[in-house]
């Protein structure tokens, strides 16, 4: 059985990266993964301009410690002011530009403006070094400098960026095309009533949200009934128009199992089961195009809840950030302090579900059963547990938070 470490590799070194590239408003590029560098035209800010509410003046005239300055023009932000004349200040607001002449500026509540008619006089009880308070041209960006590499996931602050560059558009990767689909006979949709013997298809809920949230296109075949050519039906349906085919259960050795020869009928399996737990029974794969065309990936993912989900954040996540160029897939980890402890070792390699407490420590959710959802809800992440080994409290450990998974 392939480690995890093992089988991610399998999967990413298969990843053919989707190659359309379309054109987005900026505005419009949110999740989305840049397809080309982008490199800036201007340097930001395009001018000196001062950080503070105050006066613009020449340092020099104020190195006395205290200085009565005449004041000679006022300069609101997007607003050009005339050359300082020596012996006078500006009244000047933050994000407006250094009149020609100043080379400080001195922060409103350092001043004492005595008002007259013609603007008054202002006198300055602080001695400024040159370039006070002034934030410099290019000081955040260079004019000619790469400001995003080709590869990165667009979020709030890399949309900023790139707009402060004056950037209207972006070139993106087309979104993943991704059909989903839930085996079991068992499975109820909410809003119907539940039968003797049935449960709720929690799967689908979990699994859109998390392709929602990497900006896939999702086509939803809702549930497949336990049957080989149900099954085969559906994976062929499925490939006609997607990259990459997801299932939830039938993927274990049970009679009732039907995605393994359903996908070796329609294409091939790669992969199947890796040490880990929850989620042994993972299975990778390619299913036939009936045009002809490249086959679309296939990913089964263990029906037991908590295993869907912990496999899809393990493997299927860092496939489709990759799909889409994504070079760094791997979530950040950090070193914490188990405050429990697992005195039983287990072959596989695992991941449990863990919640940081006030201490700055770890707990352990009580039920680590690949059944119970729960432990997802209370949990805010998961503790890689390496194969053969023990937890005692007070040992650190590899702590994965959700925030870095669920994006
Ligand atoms: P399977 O992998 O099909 O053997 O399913 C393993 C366990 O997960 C069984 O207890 C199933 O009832 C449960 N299960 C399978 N699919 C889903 C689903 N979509 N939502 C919730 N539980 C499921
Ligand atoms: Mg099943």
């Amino acid at each position: 059985m392939l480690s995890a470490a093992e089988a991610l590799d399998f999967l990413l070194a298969a990843v053919r990266p989707i190659a359309q590239i379309e054109s987005l408003p900026t505005l419009a590029a949110n999740g989305r993964v840049l397809a080309a560098a982008q490199t800036s035209h201007l340097n930001v800010p395009p001018m000196d301009n001062t950080q503070m509410d105050g006066y613009a003046v020449r340092a020099a005239d104020c190195a006395a410690g205290s200085a009565k300055l005449k004041v000679s023009q006022r300069i609101p932000a997007g607003h050009v002011g005339q050359p300082l004349q020596p012996g006078t200040a500006a009244r000047i607001f933050t994000g407006a530009m250094i009149p020609q002449g100043a080379d400080a500026v001195v922060m409103q509540e350092q001043c004492e403006l005595e008002k007259a008619a013609d603007g008054g006089l202002v006198t300055i009880k602080h001695a400024p070094q040159a370039g006070e308070w002034i934030r410099r041209t290019g000081e955040d960006i260079q004019a000619g400098s790469t400001i995003l590499t080709a590869g990165t996931r667009l979020r709030a602050q890399e949309l900023g960026l790139a707009a402060s560059v004056g950037l209207a558009n972006v070139p993106v990767v087309r979104k993943p095309r991704v059909a989903v689909f839930f085996t079991g006979d068992e499975l109820a949709m909410p809003g119907e009533p539940l039968k003797s013997g049935a449960i709720y298809n929690s799967n689908r809920f979990t699994l859109r949200g998390l392709l929602e949230n990497l900006g896939c296109d999702i086509a939803d075949y809702g549930i497949v009934p336990d049957s080989l050519e149900a099954t085969r039906d559906t994976l062929r349906q499925a490939a006609a128009g997607n990259d990459l085919i997801i299932t939830s259960g039938g993927v274990s050795v049970g009679e009732e199992d039907y995605i393994k020869p359903a996908v070796e009928a329609e294409g091939r399996l790669n992969m199947w089961q890796i040490a880990i737990k929850p989620g042994k029974p993972l299975a990778f794969g390619e299913v036939n195009r009936a045009d002809g065309g490249p086959a679309a990936f296939f990913i089964g993912l263990p029906g037991n809840p908590v295993s869907s989900f912990v496999t899809f954040l393990l493997f299927v996540r860092p496939f489709i950030l990759r799909l889409q160029g994504v070079a760094d897939v791997a979530p950040k980890a950090f070193n914490m302090r188990a405050d429990f402890a697992v005195p039983k070792a287990d072959r596989r390699n695992e991941f449990l579900r863990a919640r940081i407490n006030a201490s700055g420590g770890l707990d352990l959710f009580s039920n680590q059963s690949s059944a119970v959802l729960t432990s997802t809800v209370w949990g805010d992440g998961l503790v890689d547990n390496p194969p053969g080994k023990t937890i005692a409290s007070g040992d650190t450990v590899r702590f994965i938070p959700f925030s870095e998974l669920l994006y």
